[in-house]
């Protein structure tokens, strides 16, 4: 049995974190982790200096990725991608695309606000950002600091959030095309947080995960931090049921959600074995999808 706790759903600046990639690692090991996992939206970008930050600190490291799939509203179904092999062509493709969508969708939502009245302009949300992803909540940052709303949440229910006025949609990958993608990129494919996929009942949940099985699925968010007690023990049953990984994080994102902190998901630690788990398997010969 392995001891000490790890953190495997974390967001840096290269998405909408805001802790550099290294930083993050500094922070995992002032909180005492033994490792932690970083999940940037759509980019890649930060593993390399949070893997050699990690190092440094003598901390366990997983390569992640989290994207974003198509899914009914109001749920919304997000995949965490774990050692993921950073050079397959496959997965960069699918991480441009997923950019470009972006790149088409933030200008429409800053006309919409101007068309609103609000007085914010894209140099000024790319600045928010500072890397390749850029998406609302630099906008809410942007919306914040010039006065627009008084709260990140208060921003994306005025504003920003699915069917708010300026809200755009943003094309999205299919379940199965990310989860090939992933495999594809010798990486794990995992279900975050399924809370937010807002179902309506156990048996619906359940269908949901058996079609993402299918699809090649492997693990499952169990602990996190929308999850109360009773998420953690439902998640829990389907990973026992269908013999899927269990994977845990904080989901933190520096003080862009200053509720949540690193390593503590709704009040729970998350313990080393999920990603010792999650490395073993890894480690299992002839998993590879082609590509
Ligand atoms: P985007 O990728 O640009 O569509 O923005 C999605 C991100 O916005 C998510 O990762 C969340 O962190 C954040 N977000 C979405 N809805 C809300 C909300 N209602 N309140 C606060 N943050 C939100
Ligand atoms: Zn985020
Ligand atoms: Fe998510
Ligand atoms: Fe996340």
């Amino acid at each position: 049995m392995s001891t000490g706790f790890v953190d495997l759903h974390t967001h840096s600046t290269a998405s909408d974190g805001t802790f550099a990639p290294d930083a993050v690692a500094v922070l995992a090991k002032q909180s005492g982790l033994v490792g932690f996992a970083l999940t940037d939206h759509d980019t890649i970008d930060g593993l390399e200096d949070a893997e050699r930050a990690a190092h440094e600190h003598r901390l366990e490291f997983v390569p992640g990725v989290e994207l974003s799939c198509q899914f009914p509203h109001p749920g919304t179904l997000h995949l965490l991608a774990y050692c993921i092999d950073p050079q397959s062509s496959r997965l960069r493709d699918v991480l441009h695309r997923l950019i470009e969508a972006r790149d088409a969708r933030n200008p429409q939502m800053i006309r919409r606000l101007n068309e609103l009245g609000v007085a914010i302009t894209m140099k000024e949300v790319e600045d928010a950002a500072g890397g390749e992803v850029v998406g609302r909540p630099h906008m809410a940052a942007v919306l914040l600091r010039k006065g627009y709303a008084s709260s990140v949440k208060d921003a994306f229910n005025k504003y920003l959030g699915q069917g708010a006025a300026a809200y755009v949609e943003k094309e999205r990958l299919s379940p199965r095309e990310a989860i090939e993608a992933v495999l594809a990129a010798g990486g794990i494919p995992t279900l975050a947080h399924p809370v937010q996929l807002r179902t309506e009942n156990d048996a619906q949940l359940e269908r949901v995960v058996k079609d993402l099985i299918d699809l090649g699925l492997q693990g499952i968010e169990v602990i996190h931090s929308d999850h109360d007690a009773a998420d953690v023990e439902r998640c829990t049953k389907l990973a026992a049921r269908f013999n899927l990984l269990k994977t845990g994080g904080s989901d933190f994102h520096g003080i862009n959600k200053k509720e949540i902190q690193l390593g503590l998901a709704n009040g729970r630690r998350i313990p080393r074995q999920f990603m010792d788990d999650l490395l073993a398997r890894n480690h299992e010969p002839a998993r590879t999808a082609n590509g």
